[in-house]
């Protein structure tokens, strides 16, 4: 147990049982922070956390982002077992692919309700909280697909590049508050979710596994995929003292795919 940077600061990550959210925990409770992970899948919740008790106090709450009522609930229930949320990682997500001719409604509901209202709703419920401790960190896990586009993940795009516009307009309603709100913005990083893309491609396309990961890469000017504990560095740094003064910026963690 460490009471370093974090000293004891309650942080709930969402989708924190597995890929970038696992690692950002991981890189949150070395630092000294109490957890909570939240995610639909409590097993999952449970595995990852008997890991991080050695490092902190963890809770789990299995919970649907999408669902509103059940996120409220999620959050009282964290607050009562590790006091007032003081850092609040949106990094829950899910990336359909599909051609705009083939992206019914439901499945653009989905990526709005998941990736943007998601982030709404837990911004609703972590952020009176903060303002009442004096001290708030909000980072919202957006994507590069909030700063440009990318073919066949119109909804995905849309909803990423809509967590960018909520991320600024509270950055700047928040200014003059001690709580900061950004957003982190991956490229393509080895999670499930690009194993996934990766199956997709091999399957749709005929392709090798080696080039259907050769098509995602050439993005990257560095010709890689991106590390979950690469994400979790900016996000740690944006929690950490000294970096008061960074609010409503989208971070790039994707070896130079934007500038
Ligand atoms: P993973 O698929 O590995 O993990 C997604 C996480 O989100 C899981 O913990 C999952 O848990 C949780 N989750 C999904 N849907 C919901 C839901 N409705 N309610 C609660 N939790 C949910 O993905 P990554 O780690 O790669 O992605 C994390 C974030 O990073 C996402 O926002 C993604 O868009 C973003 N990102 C990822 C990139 C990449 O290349 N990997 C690139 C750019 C951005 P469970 O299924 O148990 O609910």
């Amino acid at each position: 147990m460490t009471t370093a940077n974090l000293d004891g600061r309650h942080a709930v990550i969402t989708g924190g049982g597995r890929g970038i959210g696992s690692a950002i925990a991981r890189a949150l409770a070395e630092q000294g922070a109490k957890i909570t992970l939240m995610g639909r899948t409590r097993s999952t919740l449970e595995d990852e956390a008997v890991l991080l008790r050695a490092l902190s106090e963890v809770h789990c709450e299995a919970v649907d982002v999408a669902d509103p009522a059940a996120v409220e609930a999620a959050f009282a229930n964290a607050a009562i077992a590790l006091g007032p949320v003081a850092i609040l990682v949106n990094n829950a997500g899910q990336a359909a692919s599909a051609p705009f001719t083939k992206t019914d409604l439901a499945l653009w509901n989905r990526m709005l309700a998941v990736n943007l209202t998601g982030t709404y709703l837990g911004i609703r419920a972590a952020l009176p909280g903060m303002l009442d401790l004096g001290w708030g960190r909000i980072v919202n896990i957006a994507s590069t697909a909030s700063l440009k586009g990318y073919a066949y993940v119109s909804a995905y795009c849309a909803a990423k590049h809509a967590v960018l516009g909520l991320t600024r307009s509270l950055a700047l309603e928040l200014a003059k508050k001690p709580v900061t709100v950004n957003a982190v913005c991956p490229g393509y990083t080895e999670t499930d979710i690009v194993r996934d893309t990766l199956a997709n491609i091999q399957a749709k396309t005929g392709r090798t596994a080696a080039e259907a990961e050769a098509e995602l890469v050439k993005h990257n000017p560095q010709g890689r995929l991106v590390q979950p504990a690469e994400v979790a560095n900016a996000v740690l740094w944006l929690c950490q003292p000294g970096s008061e003064a960074v609010t409503g910026q989208a971070i790039a963690v994707a070896g130079g795919e934007t500038m």
